[in-house]
């Protein structure tokens, strides 16, 4: 589908324009084209001032939060004079600040199951920018029911993820995630931080794929991951295979019923091993096997020596699974990550599994504390008490 432009528009776009792999068949089909920005916050706030921008035609904006103050270190569609309005009437004036042209539909609701078909059926692209897993699981679910790609960005602390989920012709966010992690290993921004500039990265990176789709022109990142590290800045894409027994995209439309997703909170289980004593152990010849259950791309930034890597995923797919159990119960087994939340995580899934607790270790603060140790920082820690007082 194209729209024609008007005068006015082939002047606004005429940076696109010259542009030969993208010219004025992408800006009409942009213009013919629709997008449902699920949540304006940090991930929605660079996507929708960057779609209104480009020639979207007609953009939805779900969100039933009002601007606060804590938000605005990263919310930069939203701003002081906004402080207390609903964020689908703060950003929609100013996406119309930027192109009045712009048809924009607010939705001043929480996506729920009572809403998500109706509102996603409407769009032609659906950009993820939730901050909760269950509203990231109820997107995908009726997305693929939908069979609608899926923008997907994650960020968190430093870190960021996006990919595009399109059930159709890749893997749907559930065939690397079958399920939500315990809500302890579940950390959102409020608890665990963001950098401010992060979300910027990747919902700019989300509003580029966007474009891709509704033109396109470029290759898509369906069956990718990109991993951003932004303390390092380095960019990782990694290939994702769409899992053959996943609880969603393997069931035919019709069969694919929307549910709540609950979060469940438990204590940890097993024991945690300071990064001091796993050395010591290993020094001492003790029998122990050492797990990174990282991704595969975060293992080319080193190992501990003697570590088998078997990522997350992988072995929650084969507890789920008759077959060989993925790791020996007969061994002492320290599990590791990059911080320590996804191999506790992994740990509360083996012990759901019959492991003993008892020969489960947790190695304490994961990597992050591995490499601190080995190769201690110049910079002292701040004193953060005697900071606040
Ligand atoms: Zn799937």
């Amino acid at each position: 589908m194209s729209a024609a432009l008007t005068d006015s528009e082939l002047r606004r776009f005429g940076r696109h324009l010259i542009l030969p792999e993208f010219g004025l068949a992408a800006q009409q089909r942009l213009k013919a084209g629709s997008v449902l920005l699920i949540g304006l916050g940090g991930l929605g706030s660079p996507s929708s001032l960057y779609l209104a921008a480009s020639g979207v035609g007609r953009i939805g904006l779900v969100d039933a939060d009002v601007v606060e103050e804590t938000n605005l270190q990263r919310q930069i569609v939203h701003g002081h004079a906004m402080l207390g309005h609903l964020k689908t009437e703060s950003a929609a004036a100013r996406m119309l600040d930027i192109n009045p042209d712009l048809k924009i539909e607010r939705h001043d609701v929480r996506l729920g199951l009572d809403n998500a078909l109706d509102l996603i059926s409407q769009y032609d692209v659906i950009v993820d920018g939730t901050d909760n897993f269950p509203t990231r699981y109820l997107v995908n679910d009726a997305c693929v029911k939908l069979g609608k790609p899926n923008v997907y960005g994650g960020v968190l602390r430093f870190d960021g993820q996006l990919s595009v989920f399109d059930a159709r012709y890749g893997p749907c966010y559930r065939c690397l995630f079958p399920e939500p992690p315990p809500i302890e290993f579940a950390p959102n921004c409020a608890e665990a931080g963001v950098l401010g500039v992060l979300p910027g990265v990747i919902g700019s990176l989300q509003a580029t794929e966007v474009i891709k789709l509704l033109t396109g022109v470029g290759t898509s990142m369906i069956g990718r991951m990109l991993i951003y590290d932004g303390l390092d800045l380095s960019f990782t894409t990694i290939q994702i295979a769409k899992a053959a027994d996943c609880p969603i995209c393997s069931h035919a439309s019709k069969d694919i019923e929307l549910k709540e997703t609950v979060m469940a909170c438990s204590a940890p289980v097993g024991r945690t091993m300071a990064s001091s004593v796993l050395q010591a152990r290993q020094r001492a010849g003790d029998d122990l096997l050492v797990i990174d259950v990282r991704n595969p791309a975060e293992w080319l930034s080193g190992t501990i020596s003697g570590a088998m890597g078997l990522p997350m995923p992988e072995i929650t797919r084969a507890l789920n699974q008759a077959g060989p159990p993925p790791l020996p119960k007969d061994r002492d087994l320290v599990l590791v990550c990059q911080s320590g939340m996804r191999s506790s995580a992994v740990i509360r899934s083996l012990v759901d599994a019959g492991y003993d607790s008892g020969r489960l270790y947790n190695l304490e603060r994961g990597m992050a504390a591995w490499t601190g140790d080995v190769y201690p920082l110049d910079a002292k820690e701040p004193d953060l008490q005697r900071a606040g007082t």
